[in-house]
């Protein structure tokens, strides 16, 4: 299905007075009243800038390299990818964002994505034709109520009227947990838990969003199922990556 966002100023101004929105930095209720983020918290959270990673978009500590560690050492199946903070400054709110119910952190972060989007596709011919969500599995999305990376690409398309196709890629598998594995087991164990469906991804360039990046063996197992499904291109945008671990 494909979803195109819209939300009038007035709607949302009258939701924050029905429900105080709440900082995704301090999780106290945002001041000044309209405001998606306190301007102090929002300095504390910090921006991926150059040097980053040519590929995946992650943080690099000096510019001698133009790879993280991780592209070096694998190669991706995703064109490239761009991350908004680095993880460690946006981490306590993306806690909450996920296993908390603040689910209205997501239109500062969706926010957030779409301004990186723009700046990555640097001009209107590079957009994207479709926004695709990172499923979760059905024993999660039940557990959590909602999937965050669907949050997130609502509001990108909100913002920047790209489409989102929602059912495009589903998780057909639930995979072991993959905090200990090296990359390469990582993108053993997700090498079959996607798969693409339906003629909207045949021929057409495709955004992947999700919430954080780590090595990408998630990404490239859902560009591998969109690829196999005929997109053009797969990119993603993150909210939130690691910094290079170096060489
Ligand atoms: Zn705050
Ligand atoms: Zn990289």
């Amino acid at each position: 299905m494909k979803i195109y966002e819209k939300m009038t100023a007035p709607a949302r101004m009258a939701e924050d007075l029905a429900f105080p929105r709440r900082c995704p930095v301090c999780d106290r209720p945002v001041r000044p009243f309209g405001a998606l983020v306190c301007p102090f918290c929002e300095g504390m959270l910090q921006k991926v800038q150059a040097p980053f990673c040519r590929r995946c978009g992650k943080q690099l500590l000096s510019a001698a390299e133009n790879l993280c560690r991780d592209c070096r050492m694998l190669p991706h199946v995703f064109e490239r990818g761009r991350t908004v903070f680095t993880y460690h400054s946006a981490a306590g709110g993306i806690f909450r964002f996920k296993y908390k119910g603040r689910q209205e952190y997501g239109t500062y972060y969706g926010r957030c994505m779409a301004g990186k989007l723009c700046e990555a596709a640097g001009g209107p011919s590079r957009m994207p034709d479709y926004l695709v969500p990172v499923p979760v599995s059905a024993h999660r999305l039940r557990t959590r109520g909602y999937n965050q990376a669907l949050v997130l690409a609502r509001e990108i398309s909100r913002q920047t009227g790209i489409p989102v196709l929602d059912d495009a890629l589903r998780r057909v598998t639930d995979t072991l947990p993959m905090k200990n594995m090296t990359p390469a087991e990582r993108q053993n164990n997700l090498k079959k838990a996607f798969q693409a469906f339906g003629n909207d991804v045949e021929l057409n360039s495709i955004m992947l969003i999700d919430d954080i990046y780590t090595t990408g063996a998630t990404m490239d197992a859902c560009a591998q199922a969109l690829y196999r499904q005929g997109a053009c291109r797969v990119c993603f945008i993150t909210l939130a990556a690691g910094v290079d671990s170096g060489s």
